[in-house]
């Protein structure tokens, strides 16, 4: 793979920041775009903006094709059975609240468990404690263990009969942990329970397919995946589709309205109501053709080198305490220096040009756990280099000696 050519192709990279050549390791917040995606982008409003599934003009039809064609693609990546099980979202976190308001107001009983994990984003854990409250039902979590990963000595407690919803993080955003999400989806298959994976991180970082992994229902975000913002995929098996009821009402959702009631559609556009972002839903899709070209399965590989490399660079730094796991993780790397704040850390290495995130990544849950109160975080992409790897540990050498 030509990766220096890859990362030719996004515009952004190529720029100074405050006098150094930018250093772009922000990923697992957001990544960069493309110029194919840009342009697709472009190209709409440029030659096809209209709205979608209404008129019978050329405009709209042409949106329209453009719009569930992105659809098909989206259905295709993640190995969905068909195009239909595909909903469009702002993001994971409304994926995750759709189905907490849907599956999980209409099933949910006051006898019924909620299972999580320790280290949960915010959005993976706040949707399901609104849904505990308003349900009785009651939350449990798998705890995580020093080394990163989840502690699964008391699984087969924690997950019993009683469970009726398991949902996890596929990678998680701050530790990098990959965890085993086939086994443990075949788990609470075992006892009944549904299961939902958070793949915000994992989607656009390695291949993912839901018939293999056997997940009742998956989220992601464009954005985090050479996207645009403000866009995302919920997948949901048909069978449990079909039977949850509406959560937002309003235009394209309905199929008979009358002053006293209305009928609704069919997933995916039962859960679709008003006129969605046709753009961002386009975009996605020139991402993922994207993102297909490159492949899956060398992204991953390339994303490994540079955690790797990461990893034993900065170990060399006095000071540092890494968190995850030690072996196989996600292209992140986050970690506490004893001589600084995560925020001071981001700003002395912001005015090298390096862009990374310090504070709690929307697991405060886990900064408990860790006893930090947060950490700075190094995340990467496949346009990222060894180079600006090394150039980063530069930086926080030259952290230490400032701060100390
Ligand atoms: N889950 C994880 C693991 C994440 O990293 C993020 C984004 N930081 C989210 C959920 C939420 O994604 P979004 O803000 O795009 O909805």
């Amino acid at each position: 793979m030509d990766w220096h050519r890859i990362r030719s192709d996004f515009p952004v990279l190529d720029q100074q920041v405050n006098g150094h050549p930018l250093v772009y390791l922000d990923n697992a917040a957001s990544s960069q775009k493309p110029r194919a995606v840009i342009n697709t982008i472009s190209h709409y409003y440029e030659r096809d903006n209209a709205n979608v599934h209404r008129a019978l003009h050329e405009l709209s039809n042409r949106a329209t094709e453009a719009f569930e064609q992105a659809r098909k693609k989206v259905g295709q990546f993640i190995g969905a059975k068909t195009e239909d099980e595909i909903i469009f979202t702002r993001g994971t976190t409304e994926g995750i609240n759709l189905v907490a308001n849907t599956w999980g107001a209409a099933n949910l009983r006051p006898e019924d468990v909620i299972l999580y994990t320790g280290m949960e984003h915010h959005s993976n854990l706040v949707p399901w404690q609104l849904l505990a409250q308003r349900t009785g039902a009651t939350l449990r979590h798998i705890p995580v263990l020093d080394d990163g990963t989840l502690d699964l000595t008391n699984i087969d407690t924690l997950l019993n009969e009683q469970v009726k919803i398991f949902t996890f993080v596929h990678i998680s955003n701050s530790l990098g942990t990959i965890n085993p999400a086939k086994e443990l989806i075949a788990k609470a298959k075992a006892v009944g329970a549904v299961t939902f994976l958070d793949g915000a991180q994992s989607v656009g970082h390695l291949p993912v397919n839901v018939q293999d992994l056997g997940c009742d229902f998956l989220a992601f975000s464009s954005h985090k995946m050479c996207g645009p913002t403000g866009i995302g995929a919920l997948y949901g098996r048909m069978e449990l589709l079909e039977k949850m009821p509406p959560w937002h009402g309003g235009g394209e959702m309905i199929f008979k309205v009358s002053l006293e009631a209305s009928t609704y559609k069919d997933p995916p556009h039962r859960f679709e109501a008003g006129t969605p972002d046709i753009s961002g839903v386009i975009g996605l899709g020139a991402a993922i053709d994207y993102l297909q070209a490159i492949g899956m399965e060398n992204i991953h590989r390339h994303d490994a080198n540079l955690s790797n490399h990461a990893v034993q660079q900065m170990r060399g730094i006095p000071g540092i305490r890494i968190l995850g796991p030690d072996g196989h993780r996600g292209s992140l790397v986050a970690f506490h220096l004893d001589f600084a704040h995560p925020h001071d850390v981001v700003e002395f290495a912001n005015s090298h040009g390096v862009a990374m995130r310090g504070g709690h990544h929307c697991t405060q849950p886990l900064m408990k756990r860790f006893q930090m109160p947060g950490t700075t975080r190094a995340s990467f992409y496949f346009y990222n280099t060894l180079e600006e790897i090394n150039r980063l540990v530069e930086v926080l050498h030259a952290a230490r000696k400032f701060f100390t």
